[in-house]
């Protein structure tokens, strides 16, 4: 009976570890050990730790008073309207309880109403020895702001309020009032109360109008849309009406919503100068997800505000989320060349780190925390980003999100999850060292978010603030999966797999690693010895011994190799390569192009004689400089053809590196072209 007892306990806590890795790590290696008390008491801790969200429709959920809540824990089958004010809460019957909103990101400032389902109810006895309730919610689904007009509200409760007595006029003007002073939930509340008195010489569409408004301020895109066609409708010739529809569909990224509303207002109101300059950013945007991007205008505007988020619109390339080996994937829906523009992203939520941020782990927990809650925040108010969001991978199989009449319950839990799994933190290439600077935010992007992970990547991601790139790293046919790397292929088998595994829980089996797996131990500890002998003895040889000390560390490690650099990139090299190529270039041309047409060849580059590019090989960050090195050589030596095909190969790799070539056309065009003169 007790081995029974055990093997479902065991059962159950299998079925609780697949959700919760926690409890595994608590579990003892000998299980027998464990009592059962113990363990039902590590159990019903998790379970009550961690909540789902309500799951119920609100029609089938009921009105419930806090007098009527006696018991402590989740309050089940119940909802709560409760208007608000500093954290206290009170009823229609003027009972009043403390009210926490857990994992909020939003803090609406001034009195409002909350609706409230299912929450955790507790009892506190307050210093004049009253007992108190408190409810407790902790997922973004489980509570709403909701404007007084609401029908959820009790007609007592709203009477008491005393609005009604007022008229449109009054009510609008208090409204402003708040919206100046950045109250805009009171504003809001106030547009939506005036709107539900009598018609007065207050027209509705100007409520309306302020109310979109203030839902804008509010980020509460969907609303603010809803508001304005409201107003819209109300009043068809008035261009303003016009003008704040589009305002509120380019808030949402609608642009060709927006750009029709704009030349509709234009045609009425030929002068309206804002119109005018709107429509004009929609048509950029519009071009924008046809692939055209103003790149140089895109690096300005991050220019001139480091950390701004920038206004850009996405482009969905030749791709395609399918179901493939490892689950949902990118794939290619046609043939493609290295180089193409294959994806730009906005994030979904991103934040800017600040300087020694990188080194305050709490500082960068915070961080993370903060943008979770926004990205909850934001799967609340626009539902539309929601299926898109669901999708993605949350590190667990099998744990499906729950739906609700069409909208998903945000279960904070796994929204985090989710993010942890998919999102990245970008780092700017420097063209100057030819490095990867240190990460400079962390963010969460949905499509480029469904590619798989291989450490020899067939694309690049590249970032400008928040904007990811996405370019093809080889010649690809249709239907290729995209690969993109979760851990650098710069770190050793051994630590990228422990990584891989640790994070995402898997084992990389990509052609890299398979060949890294295949090699015997002994001949990457060989290869290892070899660069650390010379690592260590070359900063003490005279510089004429130090072009034969790289010569010989070169063929020495070339013949640890068994497969052809296409098949295996020489990446232990590229540095050896690099060095010896710079003790040439100056006074050896020939030489100095000798070595780095080896640099390239062993990353598996191929080319023609006058230097065209027939292969991409790995595209490394010492790809470009090297190539850019080769178009100067061949310049100096009046080889202008070669200059110039060698010129266009570093262009290439400067679009896959950091996503566009305008930054590599103004540094290095300018000398290029004095080398191809002289
Ligand atoms: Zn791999």
């Amino acid at each position: 009976m007790l081995t029974f007892i055990i093997n479902t306990s065991l059962g159950i806590l299998a079925a609780w570890a697949f959700y919760k890795t926690t409890i595994v790590l608590l579990f003892p290696e000998n299980h027998a050990e464990i009592s059962i008390l113990e363990l039902l008491r590590l159990l019903v801790k998790g379970w009550l730790a961690s909540p789902g969200p309500s799951i119920l429709p609100l029609d089938q959920l009921s009105y419930t008073l806090l007098g009527d809540a006696r018991q402590s824990g989740r309050l089940r089958g119940g909802y709560f309207l409760l208007h608000t004010k500093n954290g206290v809460g009170s009823d229609e019957k003027g009972t009043s309880c403390i009210l926490e909103i857990q994992n909020n990101w939003r803090k609406i400032d001034g009195e409002w109403y909350a609706l409230i389902k299912e929450p955790f109810v507790t009892f506190q006895t307050r210093e004049d020895g009253e007992r108190i309730v408190a409810l407790i919610v902790r997922h973004r689904s489980d509570w709403d702001a909701i404007p007084s007009t609401s029908d959820l509200v009790p007609e007592g409760f709203r009477v008491s309020q005393g609005w009604r007595e007022k008229g449109r006029e009054e009510l609008k003007e208090k409204g402003n009032y708040l919206y100046a002073q950045e109250l805009y939930w009171g504003a809001f509340d106030l547009y939506k109360q005036a709107l539900h008195q009598p018609v007065d010489s207050v027209p509705s569409d100007l409520i309306q109008r302020n109310s979109a408004q203030a839902a804008l301020k509010l980020s509460l895109r969907d609303t603010a849309i809803q508001d304005a066609t409201a107003a819209m409708s109300a009043n068809p010739s008035d261009p303003k009406n016009f003008l704040k529809l589009a305002e509120c569909h380019y808030s949402a990224r609608n642009y060709v919503a927006a750009q029709t509303n704009l030349q509709k207002l234009v045609t009425l109101d030929p002068l309206n100068v804002k119109g005018k300059l709107l429509l004009e950013k929609c048509q950029q945007r519009i071009a924008e997800t046809k692939g055209q991007y103003d790149w140089v205008k895109i690096r300005k505007a991050l220019k001139t505000r480091s950390n701004s988020y920038l206004d850009v619109a996405d482009y969905t390339g030749p791709v395609e989320v399918k179901v493939g080996e490892f689950g949902k994937g990118l794939y290619l829906t046609k043939d493609v060349k290295a180089g193409d523009l294959l994806l730009v992203s906005k994030a979904l939520q991103f934040i800017y780190l600040s300087d020694g941020d990188l080194d305050n782990p709490k500082r960068l927990m915070d961080m993370k925390l903060d943008c979770i809650l926004e990205v909850a925040e934001r799967l609340h108010n626009e539902k539309g980003l929601q299926k898109g969001f669901f999708e993605l991978w949350s590190g667990k199989e099998g744990v499906e999100p729950k739906n609700i009449d069409g909208t998903y319950a945000l279960d904070t839990e796994m929204i985090r999850d989710i993010y942890d799994v998919n999102c990245f933190t970008p780092s700017y290439y420097d063209i100057n060292t030819f490095r990867e600077e240190p990460p400079y935010g962390e963010g969460l992007w949905l499509l480029p978010s469904f590619m798989n992970h291989a450490c020899w990547t067939n694309t690049r991601r590249s970032f400008l603030g928040d904007v990811m790139i996405l370019r093809a790293g080889a010649d690809m046919p249709s239907g290729s999966e995209l690969y993109t790397p979760y851990v650098s292929l710069s770190i050793d088998l051994l630590s990228r797999q422990t990584h891989l595994k640790d994070r995402y829980g898997f084992t990389c089996t990509c052609a890299y690693c398979t060949i890294q797996t295949e090699e015997s131990l002994q001949v990457r500890k060989n290869r290892a010895s070899i660069l650390e002998t010379f690592a260590g003895m070359l900063p003490s040889l005279d510089p004429e011994y130090q072009q034969e000390a790289l010569k010989e560390c070169i063929s020495k490690i070339e013949k640890t190799y068994t497969l052809p650099p296409s098949d295996f990139p020489r990446l232990e090299l590229l540095n050896v390569y690099w060095m010896l190529a710079l003790t040439y270039h100056q006074h050896e041309p020939f030489e100095g192009i000798a070595v780095s047409m080896n640099l390239l060849s062993a990353l598996g580059f191929e080319f023609d004689d006058d230097g065209s590019m027939t292969r991409v090989g790995y595209v490394d960050l010492y790809a470009m400089p090297t190539m850019s090195q080769l178009c100067i050589s061949w310049a100096a030596l009046g080889q202008r053809k070669k200059a110039e095909n060698w010129g266009e190969n570093a262009k290439i790799i400067c679009k896959i590196i950091m996503g566009e070539e305008t930054r590599f056309g103004e540094i290095y065009e300018g000398w290029l072209e004095a080398a191809r003169r002289e």
